[in-house]
Order: structure tokens, then sequence, then C-alpha cells
């Protein structure tokens, strides 16, 4: 059965890295055993997510086609698509497979947001839909670490990389515990944030939606001179300084609209993961990460626009 899942790597849009962790990695308290209390097995799938979908946010010229064909494709698409495959294997061999991929709009904290959504699109407070801990159960599934951005950070594609999962109840062959060695704490990462987001390895969900969405005028092309005349603290918004409580930043993303929203609610983003191509090109530069390329990601100098 082990070999029938590791072949879904080979298939149309298939995985490029598959993980496996047993049960035993989990805490008793973890939200997997609420989904399925009888699971021995937890498979991660990751997709790459293509450099060149962000070539267009890092020259500054098209955005669109990160979000829609990266984000809501791969997330709506195909990673559904190939859960599915996974849980028809195992329940083909007799055993429970059960689909596990981001359910974005919806979450059970009352005070928090997903950036990559609109915010008045997501239903809060929904207890009963528990939600594993997708980052925490890469890492445990073998494929990555936990890097100071928040994201997970693999040996081919660092942190371009987006995943899903199934739970069984089979108990499958674990890949080994990933020994951390790709972050060395060079703080690139926190540096390319627009917004100042990234605190103690975390991304503050309020701050990094009003910069995802763009709410920095020196990275965004689209913002007009007159941005947010509104706001008495307009140029320490703008500028990236200001530290956003809910309300702001959703006032703020509000009166900032570039593309019209994708489907699923999804938004586009104007800082397109700066976070992590920045993080990409460090380790690309140091020549750590497998998946080798003719060219180098980034070409030149990052450009900047005036704040006025
Ligand atoms: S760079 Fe973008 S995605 Fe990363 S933390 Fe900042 S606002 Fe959020
Ligand atoms: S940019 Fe540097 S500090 Fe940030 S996650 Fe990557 S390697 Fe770690």
């Amino acid at each position: 059965m082990i070999n029938r899942i590791n072949e879904l790597k080979k298939m149309s849009f298939g995985p490029d890295i598959i993980g496996i962790a047993p049960a035993s990695r989990f805490d008793a308290n973890d939200p997997i055993f609420k989904i399925l209390p009888e699971t021995k097995s937890v498979i991660c799938l990751a997709y790459r997510i293509p450099r060149g979908t962000q070539r267009g946010i890092e020259e500054g010229t098209t955005y669109y086609h990160y979000s829609t064909i990266a984000v809501e494709c791969l997330e709506e698409t195909i990673m559904p698509m190939m859960t599915l495959r996974c849980a028809r294997i195992l329940e083909e061999e007799g055993y429970i497979g059960l689909p596990q991929r981001k359910t974005q709009t919806i979450m059970q904290e009352e005070d928090s947001t997903n950036p990559e959504i609109l915010y008045n699109h997501i239903r809060r407070g929904i207890t009963q839909e528990y939600q594993m801990n997708y980052v925490e159960s890469a890492a445990k599934c073998g494929i990555g670490e936990i890097g100071m951005s928040g994201s997970l950070l693999t040996d081919d594609y660092g942190p371009l990389q987006r995943y899903c999962f199934v739970l069984t109840d089979a108990e499958l062959e674990p890949t080994p515990e990933f020994k951390p060695h790709i972050c060395d704490n060079c703080g690139e990462c926190i540096k390319a944030c627009p917004g100042n987001a990234i605190k103690d390895k975390k991304k503050d969900p309020w701050q990094c939606a009003a910069y995802y969405a763009g709410a920095n005028m020196s990275k965004n092309p689209f913002m007009s001179d007159h941005a947010l005349p509104h706001r008495e603290d307009r140029l320490e918004i703008l500028s990236g300084k200001k530290q956003l409580t809910a309300e702001d930043a959703k006032d703020v993303i509000n009166n900032i609209s570039y593309y019209p929203p994708i489907m699923h609610s999804y938004i586009s983003s104007i800082c397109g993961h700066a976070c992590d191509r920045a993080c990409y090109v460090h380790l690309e530069e140091k020549g750590v990460l497998n998946k080798k390329f003719h060219n180098k990601f980034r070409t030149r100098e990052e450009w900047v626009l005036e704040v006025k």
C-alpha cells in the first residue's frame, strides 16, 4: 500500500513530496484525534509553488497569477483531488482515508483572520470544526522544518510549497523525523515583510492581512498617491510602520482594492509573500536547495516606490 501512495508522485499533478507521521508524534489532545480518533498515521502531500508564479510580483508587473494559480488552484482543485485519490487507495485496502485540506473560510477563533481570504467572508467561532495545525503537522510528517518566518522549509523548495493531509487508521511506514538544518536565523524574512508582521516565528494575522492586500505604498505599484485620505496616520500605515488593530486592518483593507476577488473568497496577494520570497532568495544564494534552476530567481535589486 505504501508503494501505491508513493506512486501518487508520478501521477499527473501528483504531489512533489510525501511524508508520513505515526500518530505517536502527535500529542493526545491534537485535533487529529478529535477529527478521527482511530488515526494511526498522518500522510502529508506537498506541492511546490511554481516560482514562475511569483516572478510577476518580483518584477512589479503581474500579480493575479500567483493567487489564482499557486494559491486558489492548488488549494481548491489540485490538492483536494489528490487527497481523494489517496483516500481511495486506503479504502481499497480496507482502511479509512480522511482528507484534510485547509478550510480557508471558517475558524474557531473569534478575533483572528486569514490573510489569504476576504476578512468579511470568514465565519468565526465555529468550534465544532476542528482544524489541524497545518505547519506543525507537515513538520511532524518529516518533510521539513518551521523557519523563523513561521513557514515550512523543505530541502527541495525552501519555503515554496503548500500541503494537505490524509488521516488514516492504517499503520504506515513513517518518514524519519526531520532534523532542522535549513533556517539559519538570517532574518531576511522579517526584513522583507512590508508590514513588519512577523514576530516570534508567527505572522500577526491582522497586520499580515492588511499588508498582504497591499497596504505598503513602497511595494504596491497600484496604490494611488491619495490613498487613505481619511486617515491622519496614513503615512505611518503606507510605510508599514503602524501596528494595526483588527479595526485598523479592516479599514485599510476596505479602502484599498486592486484586483477583483478570486473565486472561493481568495484575494490577490500584493505583497506576494515577500517573506517567503526573501527566504527563497537567501537559500538559493547559499546553494542549499536541492531543486536547482538555470537562472537565479532574483535577478536585480528589489524595486522600492516613494511613500507620499
Ligand atoms: S510578507 Fe506578506 S505574507 Fe509575509 S508576513 Fe508580510 S504581509 Fe504577511
Ligand atoms: S529568511 Fe532566514 S531566518 Fe527567515 S525562515 Fe528563511 S532562513 Fe530562516
